[in-house]
């Protein structure tokens, strides 16, 4: 083993989606389980097509989340997909700290299937995993940016009923939206927060820092997933710092969806994170999708000198103290 092998385990994941955290062959295998007629009929064409290997449209990337979601949505198809997150984080990228994002309400075929045996199997099985690997995990339930506030609140309402119950933490993802607005959204997020439950919001990186000022206005979550436009800002770079308010990074989303154009961009980014003393993690985001995990963002960014032996021990230190087990 080399000196980056050797500072690879024990690894911690605070930013990977359900949706993009399984296999094709896996959702490829539930589609026909439960008879969902797929609009790719030839295996080996679906294999090739769920996964992305080249870049692609920040907006049509998300395309893929809606047919991932479709076939996830049921209790069986979540509590497999769970199943199979923890077992692939911990067998593929040595990660023994893991938060899955999963959004309920884009898994219950609009109203046909209870939210709470959605959530409840998702537990189940991400508990069922944890017994057969030495992984700890729990849940982050996300809203949606097209959601209506009224979904938001019964999304947070049931994040609350299972706070504690490896739901640890509430989100909201998915791209701009018009008429999307933080301050409508904040009275959620502090609700949940009352509720003890930990914030963390996508404020993308496609936007502007101007909703992430916003976002640190209204609600001032623990961490933020993404959050690299922040970089253009230095005052905002002191209070994300001040406050100690944790980003999410995922490197090669960003470069796969064009918003980013190299690894050695973040050089520079990083370097500024440093100088202002922001707090910042390295996360996979779509491990599947993208054919990535946490351990080959480090050794990518490493080979890009973009991150030394030391930023990487710092970062793997950071997540799993920014991961709720180490709040404690
Ligand atoms: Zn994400």
């Amino acid at each position: 083993m080399n000196a980056l092998d050797n500072i690879l385990v024990d690894l911690t994941e605070l930013h990977t989606h359900l949706s993009t955290s399984v296999t094709p062959h896996l959702l490829w295998e539930l589609a026909h389980r439960q008879g969902i007629a797929l609009w790719e009929k030839d295996y080996w064409s679906f294999i090739e097509k769920m996964q992305i290997t080249w870049t692609v449209d920040f907006q049509k990337f998300h395309d893929y989340f809606d047919t991932i979601q479709m076939i996830q949505s049921s209790p069986m198809g979540v509590e497999a997909s769970v199943h199979e997150a923890v077992w692939l984080s911990y067998r593929k990228s040595n990660i023994t700290t893991l938060e899955i994002r999963i959004n309920p309400m884009r898994r219950n075929k609009e109203g046909l299937f209870d939210l709470d045996r959605i959530i409840f199997n998702a537990i189940v099985w991400m508990r069922r995993a944890m017994m057969e690997y030495p992984v700890k995990a729990w849940l982050i339930i996300e809203t949606d940016r097209r959601f209506t506030l009224e979904q938001t609140e019964i999304i947070f309402n049931k994040a609350i009923d299972f706070a504690g119950q490896w739901v640890i933490w509430v989100d909201v993802s998915w791209p701009n939206v018009d008429n999307f607005s933080v301050k409508d959204l904040a009275p959620h997020f502090l609700r949940a927060r009352d509720a003890w439950l930990w914030l963390t919001f996508h404020t993308w990186e496609a936007q502007s820092p101007d909703e992430v000022r916003e976002v640190m206005k209204y609600i001032t979550p623990d961490r933020i997933g993404h959050g690299i436009t922040t970089a253009t800002d230095p005052k905002l770079m002191d209070e994300l710092a001040k406050k100690w308010v944790v980003l999410e990074v995922c490197p090669t989303s960003n470069v796969c969806t064009e918003l980013v154009d190299s690894y050695d961009d973040f050089y520079d980014m990083f370097q500024l994170f440093k100088k202002h003393g922001v707090l910042f993690t390295i996360n996979a985001d779509n491990p599947m999708l993208l054919q990535t995990n946490v351990k080959k963002e480090f050794q990518v960014l490493y080979d890009n000198n973009v991150l030394t032996l030391k930023d990487i021990k710092d970062c793997i230190k950071l997540a799993r103290d920014s991961s709720f087990l180490h709040r404690l």
